[in-house]
């Protein structure tokens, strides 16, 4: 039971998988998993991120799940509307496609693809425009947190979108914590540490906005089964975001079960 009346939200990466037939298979699974025992939506939102191109064939083949299963961008444009930009998927034409959510800042997006602070911001910016709701990612490295830094980085990259976003468009926004450290490597930031960051988070974003206490944010790194109770009871981590093992449709729905029992 963490105390917190943030609903809780249990989010799949599911990054630059699976191939078709897997994904038909995972969807399957999970609608199953979730007929057999049904998390209401006042217990725990699920999304589920897939390549861009998938993104609506995903939605489609949740439509009949016994609750609604968010279809997540994991990417947008830093060109806004519609244009000559080869390869690019604005914020508009998301929406216009019927989908609400977007990944922004996702460390790897950061690390390998070159987003940086003004190229996150331009998508924060486009994604707000669009009335596009986003999963805003922030996250220090190894030698940052060994360096004693990682609170002042977090709460920096929070800062980096502050003055983009309008009072009533806070409500838009949903902040993931996922120290690079932990993500994909196995290694899970103690529940201790979760805690403490996201309640450095929380305040940083009660300094900026008074919608503060009621922003989910959710932790991302190596979230499992085995972990996500212990995770979930924490008062200030309102969700995951979870990479590796929502490819496995138990390990993923046991995640959200464990978010959502900690609403019980
Ligand atoms: C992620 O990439 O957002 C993530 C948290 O990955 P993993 O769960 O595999 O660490």
């Amino acid at each position: 039971m963490s105390g917190s009346t943030i609903i809780p939200w249990v989010v799949g990466n599911w990054k630059m998988n699976p191939m078709q037939a897997n994904s038909q298979q995972l969807i399957q699974d999970l609608k199953q998993q979730l007929q057999q025992q049904p998390i209401s939506e006042q217990q725990c939102h699920i999304g589920v991120a897939p390549i861009a191109i998938a993104l609506l064939s995903v939605q489609q083949q949740f439509a009949d799940a016994p609750n609604k299963i968010m279809s997540v961008a994991q990417d947008l444009s830093r060109m806004a509307g519609t244009g000559a930009y080869t390869g690019e998927i604005s914020a508009e034409l998301l929406k216009d496609s019927g989908i609400e959510f977007v990944l922004i800042g996702h460390s790897e997006r950061r690390e390998i693809f070159g987003d940086t602070v003004s190229v996150v911001q331009e998508k924060v910016k486009n994604a707000l425009n669009a009335n596009l709701k986003i999963i805003y990612c922030v996250g220090e490295s190894l030698a940052q947190r060994e360096a004693g830094q990682a609170e002042e980085v977090v709460l920096q990259q929070i800062c980096d979108i502050a003055a983009l976003v309008k009072a009533e468009q806070w409500n838009n926004i949903i902040v993931a914590y996922e120290p690079i450290w932990a993500i994909g490597t196995g290694k899970t930031a103690s529940p201790d540490d979760a805690q403490a960051m996201h309640a450095k988070i929380r305040e940083g974003l009660s300094q900026i906005t008074p919608l503060g206490a009621k922003i989910a944010i959710l932790y991302g790194g190596s979230v499992k089964p085995e972990n996500a109770a212990e995770l979930a009871a924490c008062a200030d981590i309102n969700g995951a975001l979870v990479g590796g093992a929502s490819l496995n449709a138990e390990s993923f729905y046991q995640i959200a079960q464990a978010f959502a029992k900690s609403k019980e």
